[in-house]
């Protein structure tokens, strides 16, 4: 079964969903209306083996990204998260102390991002350990949520921060650092953007630029142009790239795990962007266009290279 599928089929019972629903599957949230208040909700899951290796990850580390994945997904409707609950399966072997660890740190996580764990449920099991953690978030005052669907034609598409090698051990300030586990959410920064200009479609970069623009030009119904020299590359990307013998644009259009937001926005706005925001580095990376065949092409030198399925998708 192939993950894309899989939310198709989901995705196509959308037009029975009952009214209260105000944003159905398709984005890095859905909403509902309750009470007249907006609420917005994100699940996720991370798994041993999958997402982490529990015999060489910290279980802070572990707690950390099973919060820090779903505020990504905050981060990218620009919405405030509210606060957080964890379904955990456990391994048998998990001694309790080791379980009270785990549960500390997602807490403290979630209470760093104002995102209070409130709830949850554990089993224990004899698989590997399973986190599957939902976060409610609401809109910030005056911002309404930005969704994949709001690219057009002329659009300047820009990211935050720098992309690829999210996988690839680096030394930063004395000590190792993996993006995967230790990325900062962009919730803040979300925030500031959308208190600036008026983004038109928004993405938190989790499968690869290359898939998850694509989305974006999927449900805006337009095309995007990027450049490979116009990408902030990592250096943690250019490591990876130099030991695969590849170019570093490859790591920074397929890689996924990024958790940096790519958005768009009219040009006139663009002029309005900083070259950076909380010191995290704003770039312009290409622009949307009318709908096209190829959702996202990537200019290379003279070539245009189709990089709209290049990207990592779970397979089950
Ligand atoms: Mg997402």
């Amino acid at each position: 079964m192939r993950e894309f599928e899989l939310l198709q089929h989901i995705y196509d019972a959308n037009p029975s969903l009952s009214p209260s629903v105000t944003l159905p599957p398709g984005d890095d949230m859905g909403a509902l209306r309750l009470s007249g208040h907006n609420i917005l909700v994100t699940v996720d899951q991370i798994a041993d083996q999958v997402h982490f290796d529990l015999k060489t990850t910290s279980l802070e580390r572990i707690a950390r990204k099973a919060i820090t994945r779903n505020l990504s997904d905050v981060a990218a409707m620009a919405a405030r998260p509210v606060g957080a609950v964890c379904a955990a399966a456990l391994p048998r072997s998990m001694s309790s102390v080791d379980a009270t660890r785990l549960f500390d740190a997602m807490r403290q996580t979630a209470q760093h991002y104002a995102c209070p764990l409130f709830g949850g449920d554990t089993t224990l099991w004899d698989n590997p350990l399973l986190l599957s953690v939902t976060v409610l978030a609401e809109p910030w005052p005056g911002i309404a949520p930005v969704l994949r669907s709001g690219a057009k034609p002329g659009d300047v598409v820009c990211v935050t921060g720098a992309l690829g090698g999210s996988l690839e051990p680096i030394q930063r300030d004395n000590r190792q650092y993996i993006h995967h586990l230790d990325f900062e959410p962009r919730v803040e920064l979300a925030r500031l953007l959308a208190e600036r200009v008026t983004l038109h479609a928004m993405i938190d970069i989790s499968d690869g630029l290359g898939r998850d623009l694509a989305h974006i030009a999927r449900a805006s119904h337009v095309s995007a142009s990027i450049f490979a020299n116009q990408l902030p590359i990592s250096p943690a990307a250019k490591q990876a790239a130099a030991r695969l013998n590849v170019p570093p644009w490859a790591r920074a259009i397929s890689d996924g795990e990024d958790y940096e937001l790519c958005f768009t926005l009219s040009s006139p706005d663009a002029q309005k962007l900083p070259e950076s925001i909380l010191g995290v580095p704003i770039t312009r990376i290409g622009q949307i266009g009318p709908a096209a065949i190829h959702p996202v092409l990537l200019q290379v030198d003279d070539k245009q290279i189709d990089v709209s399925d290049r990207g990592w998708e779970h397979s089950t």
